[in-house]
């Protein structure tokens, strides 16, 4: 395990923060330190103001998103739309182009996965396959530095992951060393990465990258930045607020629009931790009541809100008539409400009944001021 001291000393490497030839100093605004939340995060060590830069990191592996259900596209490009996708007759990843195909991304990626023994004949391994592995296959190519940054991450090894790694295993001899690699980078990665937006409107792959900095951040419900996206994916982490010297500096791995009930369950399920954050500690999260009911008294004009957030199974109350509700009621309403929110079609929307069927999420949502 690498030392606080060790760890920035690489951090402030890969950032490139130096003190450089004319001796101008590069230095940040803060430093990495031990988080009570358990761990290692980053805390101010001077005032920021909101709008300021923290850092702007850039990914050591970024490759497609390994969901089965992420449109598969050029593994160089990304892109979705074309008419003459074929598979590589080496390595049979897709491709749209010869352009694409001479990349030096694709020649790297063909000579990695052509060191390999295939235990099918190549132009019958499905593309598919090796576009959801390939950001593991990637990182193979780590310097000695990055592979030592990525094992600073938090890392969840439950044996759910890593899917796709064994996948690839039944097309390819792979030697043991590789395959360990390639493990620990589905973890790593299914525990820090980031999705990388996409631009708008560009029907593309969609990415995911490993940040190394940015992935040392702890989450909060109420993150204190924002983080946003060049075209060559490097991603610039902006305060949101004032963070004053000694606070730690949080992002939020969760939709923030989303209520406590979701929250906590996406986190569980992706990052496999239950939030214990002030907003999730709070029935009515700051007052916007987001995930509240309305009460199931025909007269009553109240909400109905966990009496404990933090308790999966605490009761519901309203907070008008102190109506009592047991949460597997709660459960089922919720649960219709997510199949009926799931089945809208958001691509294909009619302005008009956007605003008269969503007018209540609209408002909900322009009242949201963290
Ligand atoms: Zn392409
Ligand atoms: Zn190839
Ligand atoms: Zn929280
Ligand atoms: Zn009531």
């Amino acid at each position: 395990m690498l030392s606080l001291e060790q760890l920035s000393q690489m951090v402030k490497v890969h950032l490139g923060l130096y003190s450089d030839a004319d001796g101008v100093q590069h230095f940040s605004k803060w430093i990495i330190g031990e988080s009570s939340l358990g761990g290692r995060g980053l805390f101010a060590t001077q005032d920021i103001s909101s709008g300021e830069v923290l850092f702007v990191d850039h990914p050591i592996i970024r490759g497609p998103r390994s969901g089965t259900t992420v449109s598969r596209g050029c593994t160089v490009c990304c892109s979705i739309e074309s008419d003459t996708f074929f598979k590589c007759s080496k390595c049979s990843l897709l491709l749209c182009s010869e352009e694409c195909q001479e990349t030096t991304t694709h020649d790297e990626d063909c000579t990695t996965i052509c060191r390999w023994q295939n235990k099918i004949p190549i132009d019958e391994i499905d593309d598919a396959i090796l576009s959801r592995a390939l950001a593991p296959i990637r990182a193979l190519r780590l310097s000695e530095d990055q592979k030592i940054l990525m094992a600073a991450l938090q890392v969840h090894s439950l044996p759910r992951h890593g899917a796709e790694v064994r996948e690839l295993k039944e097309c390819f001899d792979i030697p043991e060393d590789d395959e360990d690699l390639m493990t620990l980078a589905c973890c790593a990665l299914d525990t820090n990465a980031f999705q990388i937006a996409t631009p708008y409107g560009k029907k593309e792959m969609s990415l995911r990258g490993l940040y190394p900095v940015s992935g040392l951040m702890n989450h909060n419900c109420v993150p204190n930045t924002r983080h946003s996206y060049n075209k060559d994916s490097q991603m610039a982490v902006k305060a949101v607020k004032p963070i004053r010297a000694g606070c730690e500096i949080f992002t939020s791995y969760t939709g923030t629009l989303w209520g406590t009930p979701a929250r906590r369950t996406h986190l569980y399920k992706t990052k496999h931790f239950f939030c214990e954050c002030d907003r999730c500690a709070d029935p009515t999260e700051r007052g916007t009541l987001l995930a509240a009911l309305k009460c199931f008294s025909a007269e009553c004009p109240g909400s109905l809100l966990p009496i404990n957030p933090l308790n999966a199974s605490s009761p519901w109350r309203c907070i008008e008539c102190d109506l009592r509700v047991p949460i597997k009621n709660i459960c089922t309403i919720q649960s219709a409400l997510g199949s009926l929110m799931g089945s809208l079609d958001f691509e294909n929307v009619d302005q008009s009944s956007v605003s008269s069927d969503l007018g209540a999420w609209g408002s909900r949502r322009a009242s949201l001021a963290w």
